[in-house]
């Protein structure tokens, strides 16, 4: 990814008076929200507000979160440059892209078909090459490349799916939004050894999850 796309100035503007106004000081997270060409993610007509302090909608009643978010789960990961990364909800794919500028691998899982299919060729379009999508229920998370140094589950799920506990490396962090289908708190697991400490950040609003152990369709 090259920093040549363009609105660079609105991605600048958008992390200077969103993200670090906002207290967020990870240097890696900062310059991946200021290369990643957000708007290359997101449909029409929407894409025209893609750098607003806001979710916007992707299309399939789903929704690509505010970038301020975005930011904020990433720093929560603690993400490093040898991680492999396992996220539940491609979606658009923009928080993948983020993701992959900063760590060796990503692994993104989806349950919608045509979505999964957007997300493809928006990652396609900005040549991330270290993430792979997954069609399927990632409340199950991915067994085939686990352990994970760090899990992240972008739609609203009332616990915490105990497969995605199980696939998470020793000393792996998992950020998740834990809570009812309309409210969740952001919700932050530290594996070590047999234990898995609990931290408890903002409110936060996602779309459901859904799948075995998340909400029923
Ligand atoms: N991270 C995305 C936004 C996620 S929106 C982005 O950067 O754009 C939440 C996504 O989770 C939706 O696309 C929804 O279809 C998906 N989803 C919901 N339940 C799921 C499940 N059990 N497994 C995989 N994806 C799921």
């Amino acid at each position: 990814m090259t920093n040549s796309y363009p609105r660079s100035d609105e991605r600048r503007r958008m992390v200077e008076l969103q993200i670090e106004a906002r207290g967020i000081m990870d240097p890696g997270v900062l310059s991946a929200m200021r290369e990643v060409p957000r708007h290359l993610f997101i449909p029409q007509p929407w894409n025209r507000d893609a750098y607003a302090d806001a979710p916007l909608p992707i299309g399939s009643g789903q929704t690509i979160s505010q970038p301020y978010i975005v930011a904020l789960m990433t720093e929560l990961l603690h993400p490093k440059p040898t991680d492999t990364v396992l996220e539940i909800g491609a979606g658009s794919g923009y928080q993948a892209a983020i993701l992959s500028m900063i760590v060796k691998k990503v692994i993104t899982i989806e349950r919608i078909e045509t979505v999964a299919e957007h997300a493809r060729t928006n990652l396609a379009n900005v040549q991330a090459k270290n993430v792979e999508i997954v069609l399927g229920d990632g409340t199950l998370g991915y067994p085939l490349s686990a352990p994970y140094n760090g899990i992240l589950v972008t739609a609203a799920t009332p616990t915490i799916p105990e497969p995605l506990k199980a696939q998470l490396a020793d000393g792996g962090r998992l950020v998740a939004p834990v809570g009812s289908r309309s409210i969740q708190d952001l919700i932050v697991i530290e594996h070590h050894g047999d234990q898995f400490r609990e931290e408890q950040y903002g409110g936060v609003r996602f779309v459901p999850l859904v799948g075995k152990f998340g909400w029923e369709e």
